[in-house]
């Protein structure tokens, strides 16, 4: 694919800003693109592992001086790396598609195509089979100076009331291709395993206001995950524990999830009141079992919820099942082989309640503090929840983000559903359920308004 002409560019990835997620977009040096002669819009071809394409966009102001190419989620993943690591760039010339085939990534998702809505979603942008791509809908773009098609590419429709995930299943003809008015888009109902399959789940864009805690996390947990034998070279144990602590719904299970993601490890979870509820005896042979699965799986991330249900100041239960349930997960902590790469994150929202033995060298000894988002981190959140989301331009997520004081994550994610079910519930009458189908321009039409918002904060 990659033009031989041209000069090959080797550049550091690190982590795009949420707000350009899912968007196909590659920020790049000024520098960088006057050395491989690109303009704003080209196409290039990221090449690490593997390799996928984006269309070039000048840094944000505050990278200037920066080596760095920022990637989303999706992209690092398609492309086979982690922000730290290095890619290759190259200009390339993408072909006019004759025909693209997508798929749902997401297992749990059945299509009812609209082709046609697709090829609009996706005009513009270089696509490659094997990618996993995401339903962003509408960038704002203020900036007069774009050009046409790179602004055409982000003025993208929503597809649906929210972001979904598609797979490339193929493309005609091979490489990379972008969708012109000609190309012919088939959209699959079922879905159809990713190349890796993890590649569609949540990824550090999908938590807002969390751009510290997401650092230390890739600090603590995912460079070790991820080049395990530096750390040993270095003589450097790796954590085996991390304790993150804050109230519910703040995000603590979606960010394990995504650093799991992230670090390309599987990802365990153990539900602490779950376990605890237990048949006698029980509750430990599980506990006992997880770890041995997580293992040996490595590298991976065990999660345990709510872990002071598990592990309760010993002093202060009486129950003998809670003792031992304590005394084996310390054990468990313990009897982990220092080359085994597996990671135990455990959350915990009253940190004081639980057994001070944990918390010792060698156990959860690293601590990460998840709080309630501030104004900045809940307009982050509003905007990663409506990504995909078709909004009325009445809507502001500055003002909703000043107007929710108090709501943590989970309350922001209720409040953007809750305002696309009003949405919907507006739409209806106008809709010809009889025959079962929805005609894209009408779907045109169905948007989030402002009102929508206010009226499910009301309730
Ligand atoms: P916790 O584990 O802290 O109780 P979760 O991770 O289970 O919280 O969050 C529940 C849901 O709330 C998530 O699936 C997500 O939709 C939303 N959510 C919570 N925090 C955030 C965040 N920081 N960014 C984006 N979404 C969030």
């Amino acid at each position: 694919m990659a033009d031989q002409e041209q000069e090959q560019r080797r550049i550091q990835v690190a982590n795009a800003r949420p707000e350009d997620a899912g968007r196909g977009l590659a920020r790049i040096p000024v520098a960088v693109m006057a050395q491989l002669s690109l303009s704003e819009g080209d196409a290039i071809e990221i090449v690490g592992k593997r390799s996928t394409p984006a269309r070039v966009v000048r840094p944000y102001k505050e990278d200037e001086g920066l080596d760095v190419i920022r990637l989303d989620g999706l992209q690092r993943a398609n492309a086979g790396v982690g922000s730290g690591d290095f890619v290759a760039i190259n200009r390339i010339d993408p072909r006019p598609a004759q025909r693209v085939v997508f798929a749902p990534a997401q297992d749990n998702l059945r299509l009812q195509g609209n082709p046609e809505a697709l090829k609009r979603v996706f005009f513009k942008r270089p696509l490659t089979a094997g990618d996993v791509v995401a339903t962003a809908g509408q960038q704002q773009v203020d900036r007069a100076d774009m050009p046409a098609h790179l602004r055409q590419m982000l003025a993208a429709p929503a597809y649906a009331l929210q972001e979904i995930r598609l797979v490339v299943v193929s493309t005609t003809p091979k490489g990379i291709v972008e969708i012109s008015a000609e190309t012919e888009v088939e959209l699959r109902a079922e879905y159809e395993e990713p190349r890796e399959a993890r590649r569609a789940d949540v990824t550090y864009d999908d938590v807002g206001g969390m751009a510290e805690t997401i650092d230390q996390l890739r600090e603590m947990v995912e460079l070790p995950l991820r080049y395990p034998e530096l750390f040993r070279r270095l003589g450097v144990d790796p954590p085996r524990g991390v304790l993150l602590h804050g109230p519910p719904g703040t995000g603590k299970t979606r960010l394990a999830r995504a650093v799991a993601n992230e670090s390309e490890a599987e990802f365990f979870l153990i539900n602490g009141p779950e376990i605890v509820g237990s048949a006698y005896g029980e509750s430990e042979k599980k506990l006992r079992e997880i770890f041995e699965e997580a293992a040996k799986a490595a590298p991976s991330i065990l999660f345990i919820d709510e872990i002071d249900s598990i592990a309760p100041k010993r002093g202060q239960v009486t129950g003998e099942t809670e003792k031992r349930l304590v005394a084996q997960l310390l054990t468990l902590m313990d009897g982990l082989e220092p080359r085994t790469n597996l990671v135990v994150i455990a959350a915990t929202n009253r940190p004081e309640a639980i057994d001070e033995a944990l918390r010792r060298p060698g156990r959860f000894d690293r601590e990460i503090i998840v709080g309630v988002p501030d104004e900045r981190g809940r307009r982050e959140i509003l905007g990663i929840h409506t990504r995909g989301m078709p909004l009325d331009p009445g809507v502001d997520l500055n003002e909703l983000a000043r107007t929710t004081y108090g709501f943590v994550g989970a309350d922001l994610s209720a409040l953007t559903r809750e305002a696309a079910i009003e949405a919907v519930r507006r739409f209806m009458p106008r809709l010809n359920l009889d025959d079962g189908t929805i005609p894209p321009e009408a779907l045109d039409e169905l948007s989030v308004t402002r009102d929508d918002f206010l009226a499910a904060i009301k309730r």
